[in-house]
């Protein structure tokens, strides 16, 4: 399993933001009953996670079977390698680039801005990312479950 993508369906929306902040390739399909979603995967050898058995029939597949985000990960955390936490933004799974701290000094809150050296933007959706409280909460939350 040298490259794990992902796809999630519509039913795993925090699921999809939660592989990303692991760093994970995952999209996220919206739409329920999308009928692109199998072409997707197929074409770029992704595995989509689903709570629906409607993708069994594909053999790259696989059936979250909890409501749980927590259960969630504890299920698939054995079919994943987390090498990259925090490289990917949350909302469109873009690779964040690190951005020089005086170019968004006007786009972050002045507190944020005196408090934190590193950021990093998104060149997709344009949103910047520091190591704040999330990033503290998220850690936590990484470690409890994949250590
Ligand atoms: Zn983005």
């Amino acid at each position: 399993m040298s490259e794990c993508r992902f796809i999630c369906d519509f039913m795993l929306g925090r699921l999809a933001k939660w592989m990303r902040l692991l760093g994970l390739d995952t999209l996220y399909y919206n739409n329920p009953g999308d009928p692109s979603i199998l072409h997707r995967a197929l074409k770029e050898g992704r595995t989509i996670l689903s709570r629906s058995k409607e993708f069994m029939r594909y053999e790259n597949s696989i059936l979250i079977e909890s409501e749980n985000l927590d259960e969630q990960l504890e299920q698939i955390k054995e079919i994943i390698e987390i090498s990259n936490p925090f490289s990917r933004c949350p909302l469109c799974n873009t690779p964040l680039l690190a951005v020089n701290k005086e170019k968004i000094k006007e786009e972050v809150p002045e507190y944020i801005y005196e408090t934190h050296d590193k950021f990093k933007r998104c060149p997709d959706c344009g949103r910047i990312y520091w190591k704040g409280t999330h990033y503290k909460e998220i850690t936590r939350k990484i470690n409890e479950i994949f250590s």
